[in-house]
């Protein structure tokens, strides 16, 4: 069994098949393993370069991590301390109270904010009344709630929100992928304020406790990238290498790496879709083409440490996002130790900033001093910190951050089954169903169990 692609899903798929009893060949290009899973310790703050931690909802992630002996190191967000920002008129504008997403689900604090104007206010309350009607088979994230809230929700809630979770433009993003649940409950309820509350009200009936709506690692989600490592040790090889191509072999296939073949009974692409295309083009030309087209933004993280005692006042709430209207380049900031204890010292402020998106893949060419210096002005004209910076660390994630277009599901079901009509080659990765690490760890596990219900 080969894999390729060492990331969260590649590793997913390596642990669920050792623990089944069948042992893998990991190739992953770069000298470690984890993908765009990056913890580094400094100054005694834990900082992560790429994900930093993941949607309690959805379970494979807290499942995975349990099965890894590490379910005491998970920790909740503070979700006591959320408060949001949003940047509207050179001002930060607190994301009123109630929101779930673009959904407000109360009036009050939806009445007072500055941050929508009077009508998109009407209009967002009006949505109670809204009746299901019927929609095209997908649309663009920005039509759907347009239809729903106007266009004034789109650009300073869904817009900004969708941004520091894709990098990418809701007029491209296909609601159906991304947000799939609010499209069952817009055509369930026809509102989908009633649809929220309603199953808030389900929720409630069933005694169900309300979890922190982020989860992460006290130590970093890097350590759970080294307890995989440890889990499968003996069981998978890691060969640090790039795939150059796969071809048919026999029953089986075999993947070129510096020129040599390997062979290999099955093939697990856990690599990126573009990566994936270029391995899998000479197999199925159309079945490339797909995975061509699944486009990808590129994006960076910049943390930013500062001494507390250099702040007249401490930033509050989890962070601040800078709509596209507003913004020049700095995208979103969380302020590390208000989202998560553990993770910055008594003494320490640690912003985490983010940058690049579909918009701006530019900004991962500049140098890193450009780039220190473009994000301490920002963060003093947004957010008022004339803090002096004391460390800072910068990850690029050139084209790591698969983006749904509108159709993205159509285009996925026929790759399916064009990669299972060539039989024993399986897809793992954020570029087909879901780009949180659950989705990953989910396509992963899945990609292993289907390996070994053919093989045992
Ligand atoms: C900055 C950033 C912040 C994020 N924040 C969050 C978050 O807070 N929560 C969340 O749930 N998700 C978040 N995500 C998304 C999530 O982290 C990723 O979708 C997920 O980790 C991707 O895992 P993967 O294994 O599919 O891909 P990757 O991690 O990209 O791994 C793919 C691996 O394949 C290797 N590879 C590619 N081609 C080849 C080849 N030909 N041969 C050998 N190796 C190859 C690459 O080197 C890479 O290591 C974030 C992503 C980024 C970039």
């Amino acid at each position: 069994m080969v894999i390729i692609g060492g990331g969260i899903s590649g590793l997913s798929a390596a642990y669920y098949l050792a623990k089944g009893g069948a042992p893998s060949t990991i190739i992953e290009s770069r000298p470690r393993l984890g993908g765009v899973i990056q913890t580094e310790h400094v100054e005694g703050c834990t900082l992560e370069g790429g994900p930093d931690s993941f949607l309690s909802a959805k379970p494979s992630a807290f499942e995975l991590i349990g099965e890894l002996g590490m379910a005491d190191q998970v920790i909740g967000s503070n979700d006591h301390l959320r408060v949001t920002f949003v940047r509207r008129h050179d001002r930060l504008v607190p994301l009123p109270d109630g929101l779930m997403m673009m959904v407000p689900t109360k009036i009050l604090p939806l009445v007072g904010t500055r941050l929508v104007g009077l009508g998109t206010k009407i209009r967002m309350g009006m949505e109670l009344m809204r009746a299901p009607k019927p929609r095209p088979d997908d649309e663009s994230v920005a039509e759907f709630v347009e239809e729903h809230y106007g266009r004034e929700a789109v650009d300073y809630l869904a817009e900004p929100l969708l941004s520091g979770i894709y990098g990418g433009n809701p007029s491209e993003l296909s609601v159906r992928s991304v947000l799939p649940r609010f499209v069952e409950l817009s055509a369930k309820y026809g509102s989908l304020t009633k649809g929220v509350l309603a199953e808030r009200a389900k929720a409630a009936r069933a005694h169900a406790k309300p979890a922190p709506l982020f989860r992460t690692l006290r130590g970093g989600l890097g350590s759970m990238v080294e307890a995989i490592e440890a889990a499968i040790r003996g069981k998978a090889e890691v060969v640090t290498s790039r795939a150059e191509t796969i071809e048919r072999s026999g029953a089986g296939f075999r993947v070129r790496l510096n020129g040599e073949w390997m062979e290999a009974d099955r093939v697990v692409l856990a690599c990126e879709a573009h990566s994936a295309s270029a391995l899998t083009s000479g197999m199925d030309g159309r079945a490339g083409e797909l995975l061509a087209s699944v486009p990808y933004s590129s994006s960076m993280t910049v943390a930013l440490g500062f001494d507390t005692r250099d702040f007249a006042r401490l930033p509050v709430g989890f962070g601040f996002l800078v709509p596209r209207k507003e913004r020049r380049r700095l995208v979103a900031c969380t302020w590390v130790g208000t989202k998560f204890s553990h993770r910055v010292p008594e003494g320490k402020v640690v912003a985490r900033c983010f940058l690049g998106g579909r918009d701006d893949a530019a900004v991962l060419e500049e140098s890193d001093e450009a780039v220190v210096e473009m994000v301490t002005a920002e963060l003093r004209e947004i957010a008022g910190v004339t803090a002096p910076v004391r460390f800072t660390r910068i990850s690029r994630w050139q084209r790591a951050m698969a983006q749904y277009p509108v159709g993205h599901a159509e285009r996925i079901r026929e790759l399916d089954a064009r990669v299972a009509a060539i039989g024993g080659l399986h897809l793992a990765g954020n570029a087909y169903q879901g780009i949180g690490i659950p989705d990953c760890i989910r396509m992963g596990k899945s990609a292993a169990e289907r390996i070994l219900a053919e093989t045992l």
